[in-house]
């Protein structure tokens, strides 16, 4: 299949005639049962027509994923969640009205004209309104309601950038909308509310204390950071390992001086056994660190920068064939359990602790 690639920069809001007819084509793809990979705030997503089952066979087909995975369904207007979910609890009102349109996506009860496809055969439906103007946009012109996963092969990082989209999906889709680099980095929150207290499945950017503040009260999947050893998945979607780099990967925790002397003495064995050696560090800690392959996440004291950075750092060390990680560790307040979330799922929850007073 030839794959069109545009790109579409907007001011704002405002497109350029050039980008409205592109906007318009990709419109109609999705309304024809086409696939297209657009830009999010959070990270490309791969759409179809929310109410065509055959678009959900193909999104599934193009990223070589099992189809009992729910995708989630994107809309550009509040009210529009009514014809998604069957029945809207006035918590997600709340919640659509504060953090919509966001990084934040909804579990909610579904509506009887969702099709099966779309949510992988469950009784739930995931909604979410995303911010682009892109995105925004493109749901307009595509009849209202996108289906879309991540726009990344099964097994690798979701893109935040089109040229991994590009990398992942030239030839398996109809258009590729290039719209800059995601400004999150990281997939939305995942909040569930058809149970009782609402419990996130997925963190993200919207973190759980600002949930509380709307909510009350919200409790964490124990998935979320726990190793998931013993336990049934609550849903098909979490029952797949998350993406895990090709290189072993460690996270290490403790004091800044110990977990530099210990990466560097690992990193050295390893070395010598013939191993390429990646180190995720960050900017106070990145002069420190010998290895092969080293990498900032940005400053410490920035999260927002080390949730954009984390997966092209782990798409790169898959491309140079880095066959050892090891990772610095971060608190898990605020963004940072977002952060600890995907590095610990990376990591296969590879942790060493050196010692429990981890520096700041
Ligand atoms: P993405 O991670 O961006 O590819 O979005 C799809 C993910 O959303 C799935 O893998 C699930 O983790 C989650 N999801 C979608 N629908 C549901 C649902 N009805 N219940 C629970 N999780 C869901
Ligand atoms: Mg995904």
């Amino acid at each position: 299949m030839n794959t069109k690639i545009v790109t579409i920069q907007g001011q704002g809001d405002a497109f350029s005639d050039e980008e409205e007819r592109a906007l318009q084509e990709a419109g109609e793809i999705l309304r024809g049962g086409g696939l297209v990979a657009f830009p999010t705030e959070t990270v490309y997503g791969l759409g179809g027509d929310a109410f065509n089952p055959a678009s959900a066979r193909k999104i599934y087909a193009a990223k070589g994923r099992p189809s009992d995975n729910p995708l989630i369904v994107h809309i550009a207007r509040l009210e529009d969640m009514d014809r998604v979910a069957g029945q809207v609890p006035e918590a997600a009102r709340q919640l659509g009205r504060a953090f919509w349109p966001g990084p934040l996506t909804m579990v909610l009860p579904r509506a009887r004209n969702v099709p099966v496809e779309i949510t992988g055969g469950l009784e739930t439906v995931a909604v979410r309104m995303p911010s682009h103007p892109v995105a925004r946009s493109l749901i307009a012109c595509g009849g209202g309601y996108i289906a879309a996963p991540s726009a990344n092969l099964s097994g690798r990082p979701s893109p935040t950038s089109a040229r991994y989209v590009i990398e992942d999906m030239d030839g398996r889709i109809d258009m590729i909308i290039d719209g800059g680099d995601g400004e999150i980095g990281l997939e939305s929150t995942i909040v569930d509310l058809t149970v009782d207290p609402p419990q996130i499945l997925r963190p993200g950017f919207i973190t759980q204390e600002m949930l509380a503040e709307v909510l009350g009260r919200v409790s964490l999947d124990r998935t979320v950071l726990d190793a998931d050893s013993g336990q049934a998945p609550r849903a098909p979607g979490m029952k797949y390992r998350h993406y895990a780099p090709r290189g072993e990967m460690t996270i290490v925790s403790g004091q800044t001086a110990e977990v530099t002397a210990y990466v560097n003495a690992h990193a050295a064995q390893d070395c010598a056994q013939g191993h390429k050696v990646g180190v995720i560090g960050t900017d106070e800690t990145l002069p420190e660190y010998r290895a092969d392959l080293v990498c900032s996440l940005g400053s410490r004291r920035d999260e927002e920068s080390i949730a954009r950075h984390l997966y092209g750092i782990l798409r790169r060390f898959d491309d140079e064939q880095v066959t050892r990680i090891y990772s610095e560790c971060f608190d898990t307040m605020g963004l940072g359990q977002a952060i600890m979330n995907r590095l610990l799922k990376a990591a296969g929850h590879r942790l060493v602790v050196l010692s429990g007073n981890r520096e700041r």
